[in-house]
């Protein structure tokens, strides 16, 4: 008995959503039906372990390119379906089921849409096909049904000479999307979403199948040894580096999460650190950093996480509000912490090795989240000006609050000499975040932050030495004053330390640069400082443009004609000395 039916849905409503789909993303078409088959076989599993169905072969998805007549066919050995089941799950529910999702979706804006459009199912077929045959036999004792549709407007139901359990969908492909009939786009959309189905997907009956049943986040952890996860890492982040070390994350209850993350090692600075993490919803890919998911300072790693729990059929505002999402995301921050921990504490040295690469990270997640910095804060450290590693809360205690820093140690290689020569060292802080870290520490702990190079405690205005500098320098509003320097060189010049930063955070935004406010300080220990006074008219300007070039000198002040002019006067310094 053949009979034809109208699907009752509003085709002026559906086209539009399905075009504008075409233009997102319309590989998922694959997906849908990829992971419909592969549910078909999970099904008759689960009745097989029953008892209440017999599942002998090997589980199997086909999907078959035919290029001459325009077909892409989808194949599966699962549990199939009944007459009645066609009617009730293809033609009413995929199809209410997508007049629903319109009435749901058809205001929402393209940023607002759900993630990966995942819903809609059996439909998407007609995102890339005019015709779609769907021939299905089920595990029951009943005939075949053959299910045709043009357009997915009206259907056919028909008997079919079927004689294999499962199901065969075949898509007659719309002029519109013909290149889709290649064999290789096919298996790269199959490699991004069913990468790691767990049942073996062949394409065009190869004999390798595309796919790896098994990824590593699904095995225990302790089967797993450093081999496996270096290498699942190169083969899924496109990283020349090997990782740092991992997390693998494996959950059964109060949700499900697996997943592995990886601390990537940082090539470049911290900015240009790209992390992806892939979002997995049972083995079947949904999309990469999903910030409703996982939180933003987690982005900078790289993984997967596998999470079957997190609704996917509902908008991003939707999924972020989730209860369950928000334990996930705490869950999965928790875990980083305790990794970093017990690194620190099992072991130090790798900890330390790692340290200039992870330590951006660590500082931006203590920054963004309240519970990640009270974990961490123990085991926060920073590189000493004696090449050590120490602990913030202890250098803080040790030096009452008051911690000198050096961002760069060959720019401020005269500082950390002078500061050396005091028997005292400082913390190097080299990131760009540190800056940013720096205040939050500050506010957080009230401790006091000072750069090496900012004003020393000990100083004193003389005005002998003011007049004698500003009239040779021709700068009238130079800053200047003297102090007892630890170091054999006459002057170095400081910048105040609120200023400073001010300038750093400004530069940072790319806003206009702000004036540099700097102060010559002049060592009073030296000789030749001491002596300055003594010297008159050519001698001493001369003397002065020295001391004064010197002190940017170290800084990295000079531009390229200030130096040239630098050489030229050290010429004539030299003759005087003859
Ligand atoms: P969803 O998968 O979200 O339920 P679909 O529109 O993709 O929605 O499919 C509707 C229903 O049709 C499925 O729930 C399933 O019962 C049935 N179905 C779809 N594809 C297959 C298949 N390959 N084998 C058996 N049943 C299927």
């Amino acid at each position: 008995m053949s009979y034809k039916g109208t699907i009752k849905v509003n085709t002026q409503n559906i086209f539009p959503i399905i075009k504008k789909w075409l233009y997102s993303d319309k590989d998922i078409f694959l997906r849908e039906l990829v992971v419909n088959a592969g549910d078909a076989i999970t099904k008759l599993k689960k009745l097989s372990s029953l008892g209440e169905a017999s599942f002998e072969e090997t589980p199997r998805i086909d999907v078959i390119c035919d290029s001459e007549s325009k077909t892409i066919t989808i194949i599966d050995n699962g549990i199939g379906m009944t007459r009645d089941e066609v009617e009730r799950y293809i033609t009413q529910i995929a199809f209410s089921g997508a007049e629903e999702f319109i009435q749901k979706y058809k205001d929402d804006k393209e940023e607002n849409q759900i993630i990966g459009h995942f819903g809609l199912g059996f439909y998407s077929a007609f995102m890339v096909a005019d015709k779609v045959e769907l021939e299905t036999k089920s595990y029951k004792d009943e005939p075949a049904v053959l299910w045709t549709s043009d357009g997915g407007i009206e259907y056919t139901l028909s008997e079919s000479k079927k004689a294999n359990r499962g199901t065969k969908i075949t898509l007659h492909i719309s002029e519109d999307n013909k290149d889709f009939l290649l064999k290789e786009r096919l298996r790269s959309i199959l490699l991004k979403y069913c990468g790691y189905l767990p049942y073996e997907i062949y394409l065009d009956n190869e004999d390798k199948c595309v796919n790896d049943t098994e990824p590593l986040w699904t095995v225990a952890p302790s089967e797993c040894d450093s081999k496996d996860y270096i290498e699942f890492y190169h083969k899924n982040f496109s990283d020349f580096n090997d990782p740092l070390f991992w997390v693998h994350l494996n959950v059964e209850y109060p949700f499900r999460l697996k997943g592995i993350l990886y601390f990537p090692k940082l090539t470049h600075e911290f900015e240009s650190a790209q992390g992806k993490i892939m979002l997995y919803n049972n083995q079947v890919y949904v999309a990469d950093n999903i910030k409703e998911v996982i939180p933003e300072f987690l982005m900078l790693l790289k993984g997967i996480i596998d999470c079957p729990d997190i609704p996917l059929n509902v908008s991003r505002s939707a999924l972020q509000n989730d209860g369950t999402v928000s334990k996930i995301a705490s869950h999965i921050t928790r875990k980083v912490a305790d990794r970093l921990v017990s690194l620190h504490k099992n072991n130090k040295d790798d900890y330390d090795k790692y340290w200039t690469d992870i330590a951006p990270f660590i500082e931006y997640g203590c920054m963004q989240d309240e519970k990640f910095y009270e974990k961490l804060k123990p085991v926060m450290q920073a590189k000493t000006t004696d090449g050590e590693y120490i602990s913030l809360v202890d250098f803080a205690k040790e030096n009452d609050n008051k911690i000198t820093y050096v961002t760069s140690e060959d720019h401020q290689a005269q500082y950390i000499k002078m500061i050396k020569e005091e028997g005292k060292k400082a913390l190097i802080m080299p990131h760009i975040i540190d800056v940013h870290f720096i205040s939050f520490l500050e506010s957080k702990e009230g401790w006091k932050f000072t750069r090496i190079d900012s004003m020393p405690e000990q100083t004193a205005d003389d005005e002998t030495y003011t007049q004698i500098f500003k009239k040779a320098l021709g700068k009238d509003d130079l800053k200047i004053t003297t102090s007892p320097l630890k170091t054999d060189i006459p002057a170095i010049i400081v910048q105040e330390e609120q200023i400073r930063r001010m300038s750093d955070i400004g530069r940072m935004f790319g806003q206009a640069k702000l004036p540099d406010i700097f102060t010559l300080v002049l060592n009073s220990q030296s000789k030749v400082i001491k002596r300055l006074s003594e010297l008159e008219g050519e001698k001493q300007e001369l003397l002065c443009k020295q001391i004064y070039d010197i002190a940017r000198l170290s800084n990295g002040m000079l531009s390229s004609d200030e130096v040239n002019e630098f050489i030229e006067r050290t010429a004539k310094i030299m003759e005087f000395s003859l």
